[in-house]
């Protein structure tokens, strides 16, 4: 497959109709190094935010060992596509049918719950097995958090205490878990998920062999800058050393976003324009889908042509025929915008690609490999020049 040095000279040399997904494999290479390095503890990736194989094998080369599947068809996947890996099934609802083909035939041992009927469920489904990694998971706040994950699961700290000395009983390794919400924008959000833990362990006076504080962590985006990933870090590793039992349990994330974000920008065909309106090939029912339907702003630039225009403000109508599929943006672009322009709109590795459809027969795509940084990047700091390939190793702390 030809590489490109960028959107631009892709641009030029394809004028591509349909929408392209521009892949960085040296970007996720350095987000996975980034956690296998600096967080405290082991990281796992949540494929759900991008199950390219592709992607896999990228943070599976850069040390990423250990993958967070939701579904059977997540499990066979990664089995499929990394044959060594160790599976987590950390959907707290699963089809029994499903648990049993993850148990017996895939290998997953690690498995999560947040109620009695899950695990008796989990009994059932793999014989009583006595080599299972129960992760029960507690609900928390999603106050910092862009995208709540509040809601759906999670046992009340207040009742927990049975479940936990139940899946003590029957787990060889017992964890807790909880996610803060996506896009979380400040640490704190962690220190006080941590307190939540402190007191689920303390009311089930159980003792705990993992500690897994789940997804949640930034990317960059217009308007959501957060604070370095580092400062995440410190602050989990204190107040998880200063749980009771620190000493004895392992420290887990798994994040799908902050690992996920910066691989992939994609490339646009501008159709038409109204006034600020700009009608491109990709949109509500394909890569835009969080662009559409929760307002998220992305980076935008246009490509392949050079203009001195003053910026404006625009908003996107994808290609299908619904009225839903448009993205309010605003994005900010040259003000000079027509019919033939290309526009690179960047961070779409995480819930980007992976939310493609063919609704209306669209969704067709191409994809290739840039060699240029990302259009954001919260592992470069100010080191962030698109066209050095030598910051490609380097990123704050290492
Ligand atoms: C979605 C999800 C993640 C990843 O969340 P990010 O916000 O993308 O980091 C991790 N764990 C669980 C259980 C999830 O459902």
């Amino acid at each position: 497959m030809h590489i490109f040095q960028n959107a631009g000279e892709l641009a030029k040399a394809l004028s591509p109709d349909i929408p392209v997904l521009l892949n960085r494999p040296h970007a996720a290479r350095r987000a996975a190094r980034y956690f296998v390095e600096q967080f405290p503890g082991k990281s796992l990736y949540a494929v759900k935010a991008n199950p390219s194989p592709e992607l896999l094998e990228i943070l599976w080369d850069s040390g990423i060992t250990h993958f967070d599947v939701a579904s059977i068809d997540e499990v066979r996947l990664v089995r499929r596509v990394l044959p060594e890996a160790v599976l987590c099934y950390m959907n707290p609802l699963k089809q029994e049918q499903s648990i049993r083909e993850a148990y017996h035939e895939h290998g997953v041992r690690i498995f999560s719950l947040d109620g009695i009927e899950e695990l008796d469920k989990i009994e059932r489904a793999t014989g009583n097995a006595e080599d299972l990694t129960l992760c029960v998971r507690i609900r928390v706040a999603s106050e910092f958090a862009e995208i709540s994950l509040a809601s759906k699961f999670g046992v009340d700290v207040a009742d927990s205490a049975e479940l936990l000395q139940r899946a003590r009983q029957s787990a060889d390794e017992l964890g807790i878990c909880f996610h803060v919400g996506s896009q979380a924008m400040s640490p704190l959000a962690f220190v006080h998920a941590l307190e939540r833990v402190r007191t689920a362990i303390v009311e089930a006076s159980v003792t705990v062999d993992i500690v897994n504080v789940g997804g949640g962590f930034p990317s960059i985006y217009p308007d959501m800058e957060p604070q370095s990933l580092n400062h995440y870090f410190k602050a989990i590793d204190r107040t998880f050393e200063d749980l009771p039992i620190s000493y004895s349990a392992e420290l887990w994330c798994e994040p799908g976003r902050a690992l996920a974000a910066e691989y992939t920008s994609l490339l646009v065909k501008v159709e038409k324009r109204r006034s600020n309106e700009l009608y491109i090939n990709d949109g509500a029912y394909g890569t835009l889908f969080d662009a559409a339907h929760i307002g998220w702003r992305f980076p935008a630039q246009i490509v392949g042509r050079q203009t001195e225009s003053t910026m404006a403000e625009f908003s996107f109508y994808g290609p299908t025929c619904d009225d839903m599929d448009y993205m309010a943006g605003p994005f900010i672009l040259p003000d000079d915008m027509k019919a033939g322009d290309y526009i690179e709109i960047g961070m779409l590795g995480a819930y980007g690609s992976a939310m493609r459809t063919k609704f209306n027969g669209y969704g067709s795509h191409v994809e290739y490999d840039m060699q240029d940084e990302p259009m954001d990047s919260l592992y470069l700091g100010d080191n962030l020049d698109r066209n050095d390939r030598e910051n490609v190793v380097s990123f704050p702390g290492a």
